[in-house]
């Protein structure tokens, strides 16, 4: 669905803490207490409620990759269970999926080796070490939901 000056009032009149603010992404900052969106997207009603839902949770920055996963996760759960009723949104659990699968392969990818693949263990917010040959690496801050748009490999 996509958004409507009447879909976007009545979520901006249902939650007056939170800023809305049109972008070329999906993103909710904990920081400007604003949640982004892109207006062209097809599927924008559900990526808005999904950031909604990151607000709603009191989401802030987490230190380690493996709390975003979870993050994400939280907030379609809640966007489905608690918002899509309310605004008339269907949450779609491919579209849930798909999104999800792209942090996987991001966690997968910034968390294997470069020198032997195994699986590194994050110690800072930006670098890992490996557990079989010690090697250590820095990955860089590619953090937040706009990370749905790029499969990195
Ligand atoms: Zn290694
Ligand atoms: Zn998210």
């Amino acid at each position: 669905m996509q958004l409507t000056p009447t879909y976007l009032n009545k979520l901006a009149d249902s939650f007056p803490d939170i800023k809305l603010q049109a972008a070329s992404n999906f993103k909710w900052s904990p920081d400007e207490q604003t949640v982004y969106y892109d207006q062209t997207d097809p599927d924008a009603a559900q990526y808005l409620l999904h950031e909604i839902s990151h607000a709603l949770l009191s989401h802030t920055n987490f230190s380690r990759d493996i709390e975003l996963l979870k993050l994400e996760r939280d907030a379609w759960d809640y966007a489905s269970s608690q918002l899509a009723d309310r605004f008339e949104t269907t949450i779609d659990d491919d579209l849930v999926q798909d999104s999800l699968d792209t942090y996987r392969d991001w966690l997968h990818s910034r968390s294997s080796c470069p020198k032997c693949a195994s699986t590194g263990i994050q110690n800072a917010a930006n670098s890992y070490q490996c557990p079989a040959c010690q090697q250590k690496w820095r990955v860089n801050d590619g953090r937040g939901c706009q990370l749905r748009r790029y499969k990195i490999k």
